[in-house]
């Protein structure tokens, strides 16, 4: 993960850029990924697709040519989406009018953008723009727009069902790492951790712009969107000492937003849980959306306030949001219950049974003397007391409290003796 991040933070990974395609041709490098294209001026849904903004150079400088700040040190270091702006001289007070600060973290870089309202600024440390020397100033912001590509990468893994549960992460924000970033390199990770791994459902992972990257993609591919099991929007993974948030869908008790409660309960962490829309509201926000009604739930680290306010992470939107910053033992963490939700949804199968009541263990070789093993004893029989018409593996284990892999493996044999049948769940 910290190498795929330390090649790829400081990008300008801006949503339409050159910088995005870098992003995806080092993730490409690693796993095999289709490049889907969007072009400027397209209309998706009822969004248009942006132009292309590419960026050259640009900085503050001295009248004696010392530069005060240099975008190529950190491309927060203007607004995102700036107007070119040639060479000229300009009074502090008004250069301040156009230099962005954080308040709350006033050593560090604001993440300013300005896609659509077409405006220029820089952004700097409220510490150096206090300290800016002199009366007058050289600026120059060296950007252009130009048609462009918005792209979707996407790595497949080919299931047995035409369903498929779609990963989303987001690969925008520049110069930023747990904001979007940490979620590709969760997902990409978990690519290469599930290598051969034949799943129930096509899995489609995508490394995308926030949310505009799921409103296009949808839109040209209208035809899956019923096919959609569920998805599940990766954001925030490596905050330090935060609690792993799960965001419901609109639906609430989708599979996945009952797999992952399941998954993070007992994952022995502090967990807290929010109602769609109340968080993180970015392609989950789409997905979820009326006349889309995809179930999504999002997975992140953060601090709930209060019932409806969030604190995301500490260096929010600022160059705060490093590696220095991130939490990869907690990301690594975030990665395994991702794995273990995708495991379970597919491995889980709607149980249907060829007897009535309750079978005859020992005539079938299945009976354990509960003397000699009381707690393997008591479980089969929580499990067969549960099997009632149409229950899933999942909803054994969850009504037993058994684990999910012990449920599974005994309804395994209950059907190698012909006692059930096992069918995909949807
Ligand atoms: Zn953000």
């Amino acid at each position: 993960m910290k190498e795929f991040l330390s090649q790829t933070a400081n990008l300008n990974r801006a949503i339409v850029s050159d910088d995005f395609l870098k992003t995806l041709n080092i993730i490409g490098k690693r796993i095999s990924l289709t490049i889907h294209k969007y072009g400027t001026g397209t209309q998706c849904f009822d969004w248009i697709i942006p132009k292309k903004w590419s960026v050259r150079g640009a900085y503050i400088e001295t009248l004696s040519g010392k530069r005060i700040l240099d975008w190529k040190n950190n491309p927060l270091h203007i607004v995102i989406g700036s107007l070119p702006v040639k060479r000229k001289k300009i009074a502090r007070a008004d250069l301040l009018k156009k230099i962005y600060v954080s308040n709350e973290y006033p050593s560090h870089i604001p993440y300013q953008f300005k896609y659509y309202e077409l405006d220029w600024g820089f952004c700097m440390s409220k510490d150096d723009a206090a300290k800016l020397p002199e009366e007058e100033y050289w600026i120059e912001i060296d950007s252009e727009y130009t048609e462009g590509n918005l792209l979707v990468g996407e790595h497949v893994i080919e299931g047995e069902s035409e369903k498929s549960i779609v990963l989303l992460s987001h690969i925008d924000h520049p110069g930023q790492v747990n904001d979007g970033l940490a979620g590709a390199a969760v997902l990409l990770a978990l690519a290469e951790e599930l290598k051969g791994y034949k799943p129930t459902y096509t899995i489609r992972m995508q490394f995308l712009s926030e949310t505009i990257g799921s409103i296009a993609h949808l839109h040209n591919h209208q035809k899956i969107i019923p096919q959609i099991l569920g998805a599940i929007f990766l954001e925030m993974p490596g905050t330090p000492a935060y609690p792993m948030v799960l965001q419901h869908s609109k639906q609430k008790n989708s599979r996945l937003d009952l797999i992952a409660a399941a998954v993070l309960r007992d994952s022995g962490e502090k967990v807290e849980y929010a109602e769609c829309f109340k968080h993180v509201v970015n392609d989950d926000g789409f997905y979820n959306s009326p006349g889309i009604d995809v179930p999504c739930i999002s997975l992140s680290r953060s601090k709930k306030l209060s019932p409806e306010n969030w604190y995301h992470f500490p260096y929010y939107h600022t160059s705060g949001d490093s590696i220095e910053n991130f939490d990869i033992d907690a990301a690594q963490r975030y990665l395994k219950y991702l794995k273990e939700i995708l495991e379970i949804a597919n491995a889980d199968r709607r149980i249907t049974k060829k007897y009535q009541g309750i079978p005859n263990l020992s005539r079938h070789g299945l009976w354990i003397d509960w003397r000699l093993y009381p707690k393997a004893s008591q479980a089969i029989d929580s499990i067969l007391f549960s099997l009632d018409d149409g229950v899933t593996i999942f909803d054994v284990a969850e009504l037993t409290g058994v684990p999910f892999e012990e449920v599974n493996s005994f309804v395994k044999k209950l059907e190698e003796k012909d006692l059930v049948s096992l069918s995909i769940v949807v």
